[in-house]
Parts: structure tokens; sequence; C-alpha cells
């Protein structure tokens, strides 16, 4: 193998897969995560047809998964007084399998925390590359050589930004924001969830962590925004304003972001690149090809493009260039189908118009009497399974 050490940026979803993969192909991998710790809270995140479970089987987590999956029904469309007015099939916001993003990062770390350097509260400040290898410098740990580099840290990726360029060349704003936190499940929330619309806004609280807490989902429709991205209360600030005087819980939930462990915001976006390698620099998951978190997509993406990537590495014998081709080659149709899933997603989630949100209301109330409610979630299901996998390790442990 021409490639053996490989350097991984980011420990959520991509980066710790890559490594489990890696690692059965006789590569050695050490992820480097900006975090102190791996990050346990966060939002669910969901998996939805064969190929999703087939990989998820061969990496032999499908158990763990299956143990802490969610177990959401029904979401509830309500109207400004909490009363039910349409009921949304789990289906279609929680996949075939939901799982907390934080539990499934868990997951993937300890089943490679033994044989995979981890270096956390890190980060990449450079990379130059040479004939044999790279060299990496990075904020704290002293500077080391590594084959190869894999970004999988997430649609503001900072390996991309320094090896690609900067992120406005490759982010489509897809025009909402979103702030996720957890809170208190004040509304007796079991295992479902509860969403009310006015024009350009969409508020939902759901249950998490079998009832013991509730996370709460506020979309709005905006221009980009300038904000400091390390800045959290004035990141607070913009959703404050941006939801004054809406009525339903939406008071109760500004309240409770106050004092929230986990506050989450940033816009809904995907990201598009012609190419997702340059020299010995890949880029994996969301920092690649983010599909946009309203797609219901990205989770799955990056545990099949870690399956390709290093299957396709090793299939190539360690050769980072035909290795990255043929991953390229592999997932580009795929992604390209699961990030057209998603583009249509932010204009019927978050109406613009009054027409539309009456619109969409009118929908959800027909929606248990729709004939092809359940085509819907099939095609998005085909979408999700539409890549053949290679079988790469076959006869390997
Ligand atoms: C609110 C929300 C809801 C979502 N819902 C769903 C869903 O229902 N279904 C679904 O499939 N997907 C969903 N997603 C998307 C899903 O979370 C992502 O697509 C998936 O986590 C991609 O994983 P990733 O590892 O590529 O990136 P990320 O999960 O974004 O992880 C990137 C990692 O890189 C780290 N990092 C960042 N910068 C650096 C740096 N400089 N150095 C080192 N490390 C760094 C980060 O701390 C993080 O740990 C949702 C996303 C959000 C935000």
């Amino acid at each position: 193998m021409t490639s053996k050490h490989i350097l991984i940026s980011g420990a959520s979803i991509a980066g710790p897969a890559l490594a489990y993969w890696l690692r059965r192909h006789g590569f050695t991998a050490t992820v480097v995560e900006r975090a102190p710790a791996l990050r346990d809270g966060g939002y669910a995140v969901d998996f939805r047809g064969d190929v999703h479970f087939t990989v998820l089987r061969r990496m032999g987590i499908m158990a763990d998964v299956e143990r802490l999956r969610t177990h959401m029904g029904d979401m509830s469309h309500v109207n400004a007084a909490g009363k039910k007015v349409a009921t949304i099939p789990s289906g279609m916001f929680s996949g075939d399998l939901e799982i907390l993003r934080g539990d499934l990062a868990r997951i993937l770390y300890d089943a490679t925390k033994d044989h995979t350097e981890y270096l956390f509260d890190d980060s990449i400040t450079a990379i130059a590359e040479d004939a044999d290898g790279v060299e990496v410098t990075f904020e704290r740990a002293t500077p080391r050589r590594f084959d190869l580099v894999v970004g999988a840290d997430g649609l503001h990726s900072n390996v991309r930004a320094l090896a690609f360029g900067p992120e406005r060349d490759f982010i489509e704003d897809l025009g909402v924001y979103l702030a996720i936190f957890t809170l208190d499940n004040h509304l007796g929330l079991d295992h479902t969830g509860q969403m009310y619309g006015v024009p350009g806004k969409m508020i939902g609280v759901y249950s998490a962590r079998h009832n013991t807490e509730a996370k709460a989902l506020l979309y709005f429709g905006s221009p980009p925004l300038s904000y400091d991205r390390r800045d959290v209360e004035q990141q607070k600030k913009i959703v404050a304003e941006a939801f004054d005087g809406v009525g339903w819980e939406t008071p109760r939930l500004l309240a409770a972001m106050g004092d929230a462990p986990d506050f989450y915001f940033d816009s809904i976006s995907q990201v598009h690149l012609d190419t997702w390698s340059r020299g010995r620099v890949a880029l994996l998951g969301d920092a690649a090809y983010c599909p946009s978190p309203l797609s219901g997509m990205g989770t799955g993406l990056a545990v099949v493009g870690a399956y390709v990537l290093a299957g396709e590495l090793a299939a190539a014998g360690g050769d980072h260039r035909a290795g990255f081709a043929a991953y390229q080659e592999a997932m580009r149709q795929y992604v390209a189908g699961c990030q057209k899933a998603g583009q249509g997603v932010a204009k019927w989630t978050i109406p613009e118009s009054r027409f539309m949100a009456w619109f969409l209301n009118q929908n959800y109330r027909l929606l248990p009497y729709i004939p092809w409610k359940g085509l819907m979630i099939r095609s998005v299901r085909r979408t999700a399974s539409a890549i053949t996998l290679k079988p790469y390790d076959r006869g390997r442990a």
C-alpha cells in the first residue's frame, strides 16, 4: 500500500465511520477534532432504506443503533391554541430509523477508539503537500507527516478552506436559518412532536431521550445573515428577534433558549464542489456534499461515503489518485440525487407567504386521506438506496 497513515479532521459521523473502514482495510487513522471532547448532545438524525442499513450491518453497529433509536411516533401540526389540526406520519420526518446524532457519534467513537488516535481540542492550521506525503501543522500538537488528509469537518469545513478555497465558493444557502436546542419536555410529549407554522417561520418541539427532555426547532426564512459563528449570544439575539411576537409556545421556547446547554444555529445550506479531492486531500460527508439538514439524507451520505472512500482506497492498493477518483465516480450520481431531494424541502417546510402557509395546512389536513402519501416516503427511500455497494472487504474481518 502506498498510503498508510491518514489524518481525518472531524469526529462526528463521517470521520469516525471512515476511521472504522480504514482500519478494516489495513490503514491507520488519526482523527483531529476541534471540540474538547466528543460532542454528545444534539438533534435527531435518520437512516432510510436498504443501503444505509447494509453499511450499518457491515460495520457491526446495527444492534447498538437499534438500541438507541428514538422510537418517535407521528407528529402533530397544531394551531396557535395548540389544537391538533393534522397528523404527519413519522416516516416523513424520522425516516426508517432515527437516533440522536450524539448517540450515533458515541457508537462510532466506541467502535474505533481502541485502534484510532483521537486528538481533541485541536485543529489543522496548514497542509503542505510534497511528493511523498503531507506535512500538517496544528493549533496545539506538534507538526506531523501523514500520507493523506481527509476533511470530515462538516458544512464549514476547515480542510476544505485550507485546500480548496473560501466556503462562499462552495456553499449554497437555501434561504432558511435553523436554531435547535434542548429544553424541558414541558408539553409532556410522549415520543412525538408538535409543529406550528406562520408565513416565513416554522416552530417545532419534539420529545427526546424517552421523554426525559425535548428539542426545540426554530426555522425562519431570511436572506444571508452576517454574524460571528462563535458568538452564541449574538445568534440567540438574532433568533429572538426573528420570532418576536410569534404565538403558540414560541415565547416559552425563546425563554428556554437563554439557558440552553447545546444551542445550535446555522443556515440551511448545501455544499457543491466539482471535485472532492485535490492531490493528497479529500473531502467526505457534509464537508464535501452536504444535502442540507432538511433533506434527512446527510447522515446516510456520510456513512455510505466513508464506506466507499475507504473501500476504493483499498481497492486501489492505497494509490490515492486512483482511489479518490473512484470514490467520486462511485458516489457522484448518488450524491446528486440526495441533494436534489433536499433542494425543494426548504420551500415546503417554511412557506413564504400566507397563501403558501394556508395551502400547506390544507395538505397536512388531507394527508391521512391522500393515497400517495406512502409514495412520498417510498420515493425518498428509493433515493437513499440508489447506489450499488461494492463488497470491498469480502473475506476480511
Ligand atoms: C438540526 C439538524 C438536523 C438534522 N437532521 C438530520 C436528519 O434528520 N437526517 C439526516 O440524515 N441528517 C440530518 N442532519 C444532518 C447530519 O447531522 C449531517 O449531515 C451529518 O452529521 C454529517 O456528518 P459529518 O460528520 O459530515 O459532519 P458534522 O456532523 O457536521 O461533523 C463535523 C465535525 O467536524 C468538527 N470540526 C469542525 N471544524 C473543525 C476543525 N477546524 N478541526 C477539527 N474538527 C472540526 C465538528 O466539531 C464536528 O464534530 C441534521 C443536521 C442538523 C444540523
